[in-house]
């Protein structure tokens, strides 16, 4: 997809900070990053201001959402066009981050 078909199916609205913005201020992110072989599919791709696409930097998407609880929910609520097969990814890579941030003790993985 381009940027403009991008902005237009969300909105122009940050599906991080769930602001609207002008295009200028806009910028598309892949969800799997283009690095890991992620596309510019519909699927792959949403749109996010560049103040949260900056505060996100390089870190994975499930580790700024899980530092992010502000922006975990918007996401939910408005990466509607997200594949399902990365929604499901990222659902359990939160649910294993959740439990690794609630756990205190020293044992051993298993
Ligand atoms: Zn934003």
């Amino acid at each position: 997809m381009k940027r403009e078909e991008i902005f237009e199916r969300d909105e122009w609205r940050c599906v991080y900070c769930g602001e609207q913005f002008a295009a200028s201020a806009l910028t598309v992110d892949h969800v799997q990053p283009q690095v890991r072989g992620g596309d510019n599919s519909g699927g792959n791709v949403v749109t996010a201001c560049a103040t949260c696409n900056f505060r996100k930097g390089h870190r994975r998407l499930v580790d700024f959402l899980l530092d992010e609880p502000a922006a975990l929910a918007n996401f939910r609520q408005l990466a509607r066009h997200v594949w399902p097969r990365h929604i499901r990814t990222l659902d359990e890579a939160l649910r294993a981050g959740a439990r690794r941030a609630d756990s205190h003790d020293d044992s051993p993985r298993r």
